[in-house]
């Protein structure tokens, strides 16, 4: 690891000043700290926000919840608001990691984490996302656990947050602190960049802007359930994962709020799936065509393409367990 400044936030607005400067911003390191040692980033200066009061988790006024960006993933999956009211985010949570790194790492942390493609961690191989126009090795080589949607000719690294995709789900949106001291919200369809031909560029953040918390829209009715597919039955990444939120009223569905992991480079959500689903009668026909929605651009190139099929069943398993009353 190379020599760095470290520096201690005494504010919000000192670590966007000191991020805008260049400094990397540091909360709970489950990621940066990887990534430094790899010298995949080799940043000149830490800016160190783990003391600023971002460790809340509040209720807004129309019932939502506002999750401060330093709240860990181990106290959101446990906040019992949220176990009650927004099932499918504990359960994304609990899926992520192991129990130590779910104690370091933060809600703005989890959401900024950086992708898992074996490529992007190994120096000595081609990657558009480390090192911009160097190429992109994964292609023609071991993409096994990379995207089959929303990719480019230049990337088809996946993101790897569960939490992320049950916010997605849940229509979550974030709020930042720009250098200067202005604000904005973002939901997370605004706030993740598909890779283009810039794959380096992976969120609209400015430089220097913060995340300071994550805002939950007041709870819906409905079940809900987070599915994660993966290698083995903890501490592996998704090779595809759903959250899911359907309401059925008089035998029809009248909700549908699905998101996906594992497929794309950020938290996937398809509006015409969902649209495809509501207003009709739960049936093994009609979730097959929502997964072929789903799947209608997806694209393998070798060692994933196991992934469009085990998509397609993960949806309709999900969609029947979501929907088993109903139909009995
Ligand atoms: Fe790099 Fe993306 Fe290619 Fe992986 S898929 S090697 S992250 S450019």
């Amino acid at each position: 690891m190379r020599p760095f400044e470290y520096i201690r936030a005494q504010n919000p607005n000192d670590a966007t000043q000191s991020a805008a400067d260049g400094a990397i911003i540091i909360a709970g390191g489950t990621n940066l700290l990887d990534l430094m040692k790899l010298e995949v980033m080799a940043p000149d200066a830490l800016i160190d926000i783990n003391h600023l009061e971002l460790n809340q988790i509040e209720e807004t006024e129309n019932g939502g919840l506002r999750i401060g960006a330093l709240v860990t993933n181990s106290e959101l999956a446990n906040d019992i608001r949220v176990r009650r009211n927004w099932p499918v985010l504990s359960r994304a949570l609990l899926a992520g990691a192991s129990g130590q790194l779910r104690n370091k790492a933060t809600t703005g942390g989890n959401l900024l984490q950086r992708t898992r493609c074996l490529y992007f961690y190994d120096r000595a191989m081609a990657c558009n996302k480390r090192e911009p126009g160097s190429g992109c090795a994964a292609r023609e080589g071991f993409n096994r656990i990379l995207a089959v949607l929303g990719t480019s000719e230049h990337c088809i690294a996946t993101h790897p947050s569960d939490m992320a995709v049950a916010m997605r789900a849940l229509g979550a949106e974030v709020e930042t602190l720009k250098e200067g001291g202005t604000t904005r919200r973002l939901d997370l369809d605004e706030l993740y960049l598909l890779p283009g031909d810039r794959p380096d560029r992976e969120t609209v953040l400015e430089p220097g802007e913060l995340i300071t918390a994550v805002v939950l829209p007041a709870p819906v009715e409905g079940r809900q359930t987070y599915r994660k597919v993966r290698d083995r039955a903890s501490y592996a990444f998704a090779l595809v994962s759903v959250a899911g939120i359907l309401k059925i009223e008089d035998g029809r569905i009248t909700r549908a709020d699905l998101a996906f992991g594992g497929l794309a480079p950020k938290p996937w959500r398809d509006t015409q799936v969902e649209a495809i689903l509501v207003g009709n009668r739960p049936t093994e026909e009609l979730f097959e065509q929502a997964a072929d929605q789903l799947l209608a651009e997806a694209q393998g190139l070798g060692d994933n393409d196991f992934k469009l099929p085990l998509a397609r069943r993960t949806l309709v398993s999900v969609l029947t367990e979501l929907t088993q009353e109903a139909r009995i």
